[in-house]
This record gives C-alpha cells, structure tokens and sequence, in this order.
C-alpha cells in the first residue's frame, strides 16, 4: 500500500500525517531496505515532545496536542511503508554483516521549512528482520540518555540529530547494564538522513557497485546537492565528507564529550552525529576517558575520537574507490588533520572567551589551556564555567586576578602551569583593546553553560523517575539546557 492509499492519511486532522512527506528512500527501492511493522504495546505515555523542533516542520506548537504525538509516534497509525534500513558495519574493527535495523525503522522523511530533508527514525519500535535475540526494544533509561544527550550537543554547537519525541510504552525489558526489570520507550530521531557508512559496506560486501552507485547519487542529491551539477562531483564529495566529521570530531572534543560507539553503522553518511548510547561527557581532561563499560581495549576512548573518524572514513573508501580515483580518496582523507586542529583550535579559542587571536598566540593559549586542564585534574566543564562566571575587566591589570575569585583550586603539583596559563591570558587581554572585555566576557557566558550532562546529573534525574515517577527533575534540566543556563 502507498502512502496516499493509507486509510485516514488526506484527511487526517493529526499534523503529523500531514507534513510534506517525500518517499526518497523508498523510491531507492527494496534492495536498502524492508518493511516491517510496529510493535503494539500495552501504554502510551508521553514523557517528552520536543516543541523547539515543531517550528522547523512549520507546526505551530500550541496546535499539536499530546495526542498527535501518540497516534503518530507511539501507535504508528498511517503512516506506511515502515522501512527497517539494510546496514552492516565495522564494530570494534571486526566486520558484522548481521547489522540493520534492529529495533527501528524509517517512520518518514519530511521536507522541513528550511528546505532539508529530515528522517523520522524510530528506536525501540519492536522487532525486524535484523533484530537478531534482541528484543527490539529501548530501555526508557536509554531514552532519557538519548534526548538529554541530543540536547546537551545541540545547545553546545554540535552537529546532532535531535529527539523529537519519546513515548513510555509500558513493558518490562530485561537488560545487563540496568537494574531489572526496567522501563520501555520508544523516541523517535529526527535526523539529516540515517545512511551510515555501514550502508554502503553492506553493498560492497555484497558486491553490487551498481547499488552503491545508485545510492551515492541519492546521498549526493540530497545531502550534497550543491555538488550535484559538479563534473568531479563524487571526489568532491568525498573531501566534503571527511571535512565534516574534521569538524564533527572537532566539536565532540572541544565539548568534553565522548560518543562511545564509533562503530561505521555509527556513523552517519551527512556527517552528523546520532545514535547515544553509552556517551559521557568527561568530569576531567583524561585522553583515555571511556565511556563504554565494554570496550575494555579504550578504543573508542575520548581522544581517539579524531582518529576513529579518520579510520572510519578510510575503510569507506573499499565501497567507494570503484568511482574514485585512489589518488583523490587519499588526497581527500589526507585534509583531514587541517580541518581538524583548524575547528578545533577555533572552538577551543572560543570557550577561552576570543573569536580569534593571531595563530601563535593562539595555539599556545589553546594548548597551554589543554595542558594545564590534563595536569591538574580541575573539571573540565568547571574550569570554563569559572571563567565566564568570573570574568572580570581587572584581569588585565595583573596576572594573580586572573581567576583569583573562582573556585578553580590547582593541585600542588599544577600551580606553575596553572601562574604560567595567567601570566599568558593576562598578557593578551593586556594587549588588547579596553572595548573587547564587553565581547570576550559575552562570549564566554555564551560558551560555557553551567548546566553539564556530566554523569551524576544524569544519574540523579533518572533516580526520581526511576523511584518516585517524577519527571520534574528531567523537565528543569532539559530546559536548562535549551536556555543555555
Ligand atoms: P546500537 O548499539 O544501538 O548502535 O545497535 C547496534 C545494532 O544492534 C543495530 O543493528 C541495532 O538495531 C541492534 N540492536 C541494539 N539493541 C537491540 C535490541 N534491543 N533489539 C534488537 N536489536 C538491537
Ligand atoms: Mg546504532
């Protein structure tokens, strides 16, 4: 049945049925994809819609009710074909080709009034064809964590994908990792588009170069249509990829986040970033941070987050070298460093409170600032903080005001770089002009928000859910975050 055949579908009053829906995926054909069905489940609680994003999709908040929400999102109702993408992927750098869709699907794509095409992905929606002994299912906990986490990146500058909405649904889950029985839920993600690089490995392995070809014009078309009329159009392609997740790890770093699971089924072919699962953001500057309790060889760890990337997109081109040359695949991975340390230096330089400073003085007031944190232990997100909250136009009068009135203590053994790292912020500031302070103590504020998703925030939010049902907590520090406070 199509879309236009689905009972209730052109005169449905729910908005949600209503958005200008395009079927690009499904025109693809059956070869990327399966059409599955919804779970049914016992509850349908809504516990959070995301009215920020409502705008975007030309839906005036106040005229979607909370039923819309669950009609749409959490009994699926006409909406069909329901695809469960095809995917395989690297994990933990073995190959598995038993990936896909396991407990999700394509609810629609949607032209938004910015002119993009969103996706509608659902998560904990029931079982698929690749599901494997999973139970499709999503944890409500692991709802929470995915929202918050969409969130906390978005109001940070990262690129995301957003929550648009997660729905309890009644079940009791069995998991590992959760007192159980837990909770279910079912979010659904708005995204740029939810091919991963593992989409086109699975076409590889599969050895059907006239698929990945039939899909690279697809993603060229709507991810990279200004590459479309271009004659090299798949090179530059290419180079525009591995220039945004340059900048995607950039962002993930200067942020103090640590994705967790970088595997390619991960890794979104738009170059944003989606799917949280085990994420952290870290308490302090450790390079071998971990966030997942499984990946007991840190492979995934908080500074080889670069570097998994640059990995990542060289296993991509096994799929793509049948329509690019080696020499342009390599001179396209090879950008990869230059956009990197470019973005990230910018980002940094920024939560130090300047739109740019001359190179030199630049570099060694970002690594200076990367150092100091990584020796003394002081919390990464708490150090920032401290700065806008106590920034002051005497700190350019003598190095021992800078920071005198925060409540960052260095350790014993961090005091001569913690002096070393005022002498040189003092310095600067010295050499600028009095009317920049304004600026630099606006963009500090801007920055470094005092509300961080460090993991004890996240914990105790879901401690009054978990033990008392009170979603307040969670509703308080979602609005934090999108106020920026
Ligand atoms: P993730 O770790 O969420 O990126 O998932 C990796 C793969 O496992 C994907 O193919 C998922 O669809 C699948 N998967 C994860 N959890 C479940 C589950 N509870 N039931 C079925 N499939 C799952
Ligand atoms: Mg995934």
């Amino acid at each position: 049945m199509t879309l236009a055949e689905t009972p209730n579908y052109k005169n449905s009053s729910n908005p949600f049925l209503t958005l200008n829906y395009e079927s690009a995926l499904e025109s693809l054909g059956d070869d990327y994809y399966d059409e599955v069905a919804a779970a049914e489940f016992p509850q349908h609680i809504l516990r959070w819609r995301n009215d920020a994003l409502l705008p975007r999709l030309g839906l005036d908040p106040q005229a979607v009710t909370d039923e819309d929400f669950i009609i749409a999102f959490g009994k699926f109702q006409g909406r069909k074909p329901l695809l469960a993408l095809r995917y395989h992927g690297y994990q933990f750098g073995e190959y598995n080709r038993q990936l896909g869709d396991g407990r999700g699907f394509l609810y629609g794509q949607v032209r938004a009034s910015d002119g993009e095409l969103y996706d509608f992905g659902t998560k904990g929606s029931g079982r698929t064809p690749y599901s494997r002994g999973g139970d499709g299912m999503l944890t409500l906990k692991g709802g929470v964590r995915e929202v918050l986490a969409a969130e906390a990146l978005h109001y940070l500058g990262v690129r995301t994908s957003r929550c648009l909405t997660m729905i309890e649904t009644g079940l009791s889950l069995w998991r590992g990792d959760e007192p159980s029985p837990t909770r279910s839920s079912v979010m659904v993600r708005m995204s740029n588009s939810h091919i991963r690089f593992g989409t086109f490995e699975r076409l590889h392995y599969l050895q059907r170069p006239d698929l990945t070809k039939k899909l690279l014009d697809h993603v060229i078309e709507q991810y990279y249509s200004h590459l479309s009329a271009q004659q090299d159009k798949y090179v530059l392609f290419y180079a525009e990829l591995v220039e945004r997740f340059a900048k995607l790890a950039a962002q993930w770093m200067a942020a103090g986040f640590c994705h967790a699971v970088l595997n390619t089924d991960n890794m979104s072919i738009t170059g944003e970033s989606f799917d949280y699962g085990p994420y952290a953001f870290i308490p302090t500057y450790d390079p071998y941070f971990t966030a997942a309790y499984f990946d007991y060889y840190r492979r995934y760890c908080y500074s080889h987050q670069p570097s998994i990337c640059k990995l990542n997109l060289e296993m991509l081109q096994e799929p793509l070298k049948a329509f690019i040359d080696k020499g342009d695949l390599e001179a396209g991975l090879a950008s990869f460093d230059e956009h990197y340390y470019a973005e990230y230096s910018s980002l940094m330089l920024r939560k130090i409170g300047f739109e740019q400073l001359p190179h030199l003085e630049a570099n060694e007031l970002v690594n200076l600032t990367v150092e100091f944190l990584q020796d003394s232990q002081v919390g990464y997100h708490q150090f920032f903080y401290e700065m806008a909250r106590t920034f002051s136009s005497k700190w350019r009068d003598e190095p021992g005001f800078v920071l005198n009135n925060s409540d960052i203590v260095p350790v014993p053994g961090a005091s001569a770089i913690f002096d070393n790292w005022c002498i040189l912020y003092h310095k600067i500031l010295n050499g600028l002009d009095c009317d920049r302070i304004d600026v630099i103590a606006q963009t500090l504020a801007e920055q470094n928000p005092k509300t961080v998703l460090l993991r004890p925030v996240i914990e105790s939010t879901w401690e009054a859910i978990a033990q008392e049902d009170n979603w307040q907590p969670f509703y308080e520090l979602v609005k934090q975050i999108q106020s920026r406070h």
